[in-house]
């Protein structure tokens, strides 16, 4: 690890939360699998069906509510406390609160968050971890039917690529942790900071599609390879 590092950005995906009970993307017992992503996940399906996607994400709510962040979240969120003098941001894919929940900031949900709404008609964003309907009218343009939960559906734009990219050209250490590379355009954030100049690091399970990208792998589940990880990086720039 370099040592005049002055800028970390990590990438989280569905596998960070594995350990906190969340299902991934593509295990098997996981909800989505019950589920075919064209009926729950994207804008033609929200037009034909509103109600049956609010179901669908009131139905994961709950647990999402309940999750409480593990080992990895909560080393992610030590680092931030621990090094002041570095900028340290971590960009999710994950619609859950776990890295909040950890204490963390600096956090860019590129997908959304579970307990978000926004209105289709004025674009204003609403906290809520309640259930939500297709009757419901914004509370802020007062229009029926407009309200849809903030997460962003394939064949949607991401959010806070801007932002986003700026980290991604401006960081010294990208550290992706328990994402499989499929999803775009977060499996091309590693080219983007190892071509302007980022040392990368992957954590993962096994080996993902995007892995050749990476300068340095660390095999294993993220609540145990992770918290070492960073008790170095504490160690090394304190
Ligand atoms: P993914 O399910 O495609 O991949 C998860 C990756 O994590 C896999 O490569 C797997 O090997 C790895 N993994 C599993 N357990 C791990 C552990 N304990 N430690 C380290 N790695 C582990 O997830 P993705 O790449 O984030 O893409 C799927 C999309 O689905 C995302 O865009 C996200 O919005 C959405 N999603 C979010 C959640 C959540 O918010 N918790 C959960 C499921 C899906």
């Amino acid at each position: 690890m370099d040592k005049t590092c002055k800028h970390i950005v990590f990438l989280t995906g569905a596998g960070i939360s594995a350990e906190s009970g969340l299902s991934t993307f593509r295990s098997e017992d996981g909800l989505w699998n019950k589920h075919r992503v064209e009926d729950v996940a994207t804008i033609e399906a929200f037009e034909r069906q509103p109600e049956y996607v609010h179901q669908f994400y009131n139905s994961m709510r709950p647990e999402l509510f309940a999750a409480q962040p593990n080992a990895a979240h909560l080393s992610i969120a030590r680092l931030q406390k621990e090094l002041k003098q570095h900028k340290i941001s971590i960009i999710t894919q994950n619609v859950d609160t776990l890295h909040e929940k950890a204490g963390s900031n600096n956090i860019y949900h590129i997908h959304g968050q579970i307990n978000q709404l926004v209105c289709l008609q004025c674009g204003h964003v609403s906290e809520t971890w309640a259930e939500a309907h297709s009757t419901d009218v914004c509370p802020n343009c007062h229009t029926q039917g407009n309200i849809k939960p903030n997460i962003v559906f394939f064949g949607e734009t991401p959010l806070c690529l801007d932002v986003v990219d700026n980290l991604l050209k401006t960081c010294d250490l990208f550290i992706s942790v328990g994402t499989s590379g499929v999803v775009y355009p977060a499996a091309g954030f590693v080219q983007i900071a190892k071509l302007y100049g980022a040392e990368t690091y992957e954590f993962n399970m096994e080996k993902t599609s995007n892995n050749y990208m990476f300068d340095h792998h660390i095999f294993g589940k993220a609540g145990s390879t992770l918290p070492t990880f960073i008790d170095e990086l504490i160690a090394q720039y304190q």
